[in-house]
């Protein structure tokens, strides 16, 4: 296949994902790159990192470069970047590629020359970078070019995004340092004080995705999960309920709530207004957890509403913007 013109890819703390316009979503990796501790070589990037993640002899570490919403480690960036790249456009490179990143909205200026530099070292034509609300907004149908308030929150892994977008631009926004890993977080420890048994990370993500609700459920749920009991240090199974979990990250889903809130207050009259009436949309994998649309229009008293494949809208988003980069050049922080 030949080499495409332009490259989408929304660089998440979770996961990372790349559209190419005409071919859709090709590729769509967790954010990990293995990096040996001996010569410091980037040993494995995407699906074959994560695996590597808890079972890593002493001499491998997998990173989450943007772990937090920030970009850690360049280095490691850069990796995932060209990774992406040059996995997308094979070997038949006819020509230079056009490629659009979306970054957090909290990002430094240092950083983002960083994602241009690693970008354009990859072997990009051009590099548009642009903050991530705003192309989730974009990948789910809001028309932000209106001018009107439209209020977009981004639930990611490591952080979550809320931005009120007017003509293009972002009014008021802010990023959080709290998401799906804190909710993880929050679990695993409820099960070690509550329970005395000690889970991994992953398992902590399968009991929020399989029974994890944002307000307490009638009909609960259970989940059987296996742990290491502290006391014994012997594998045992126990069972947890639903609302055993809401209860385990109320406090982050307050941290969530508050950082909507947060933007509510700072955005200017009018433009909440518009927001009062057309609602917010959520996206990002935060939003697939049951009932944070209801817990967000409870709290705010501004309705509240899923986009369309959550997961997806970043990344659609750029493939929208990519090719129609008249339409959103209000929208580009840099061009280069
Ligand atoms: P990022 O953009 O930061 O890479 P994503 O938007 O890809 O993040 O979302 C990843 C987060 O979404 C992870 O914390 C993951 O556990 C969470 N997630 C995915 N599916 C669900 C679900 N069904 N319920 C709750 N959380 C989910
Ligand atoms: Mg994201």
């Amino acid at each position: 296949m030949a080499s495409p013109r332009k490259i989408g890819i929304d660089l998440g703390t979770a996961n990372s994902l790349v559209h190419v316009p005409g071919r859709g979503i090709v590729i769509n990796e967790p954010s990990v790159v293995a990096v040996s501790v001996w010569d410091n070589s980037i040993l494995a990037v995407g699906k074959e990192a994560k695996k590597m993640i808890g079972m890593t002899p002493d001499s491998i570490i997998a990173h989450r470069p943007l772990k937090d919403g920030v970009i850690a480690d360049y280095r490691v960036t850069e990796a995932m970047i060209k990774y992406f790249i040059s996995k997308v456009s094979g070997r038949m490179r006819l020509f230079k590629p056009e490629v659009m990143v979306s970054v957090p909205a909290g990002i430094t200026s240092t950083e983002r020359r960083a994602v241009i530099q690693s970008s354009m070292n990859a072997g990009a034509k051009a590099t548009y970078v642009v903050k991530e609300p705003v192309l989730a907004a974009i990948g789910a149908g809001v028309p932000i070019n209106s001018p009107s308030g439209n209020m977009v929150v981004d639930i990611g892994g490591g952080t979550t995004e809320v931005a009120v977008i007017s003509l293009g631009g972002i009014v008021s926004a802010t990023s959080a340092r709290v998401g799906g890993d804190k909710l993880d977080y929050a679990i695993s420890n409820y099960i070690k004080t509550k329970y005395n048994l000690a889970i991994g990370d992953r398992t902590a993500e399968e009991i929020k995705i399989e029974i994890g609700s944002a307000l307490p459920q009638k009909d609960e749920e259970i989940y059987e999960l296996r742990g290491r009991d502290l006391n014994t240090g012997l594998p045992k199974n126990i069972e947890v309920k639903s609302n055993e979990i809401t209860d385990a990250i109320s406090e982050q889903l307050k941290d969530i709530v508050y950082t909507v809130k947060s933007v509510l207050r700072e955005t200017p009259p009018e433009l909440s207004a518009d927001v009062m009436d057309k609602g917010m949309i959520i996206s990002g994998g935060g939003a697939l957890l049951r009932n944070i649309d209801e817990l967000i229009t409870e709290a705010t008293g501004v309705p509240a509403y899923i986009a369309k494949d959550p997961l997806l809208c970043v990344v659609m988003g750029t493939g929208v913007a990519l090719e129609n980069l008249d339409v959103y050049k209000r929208s580009l922080m840099t061009k280069k």
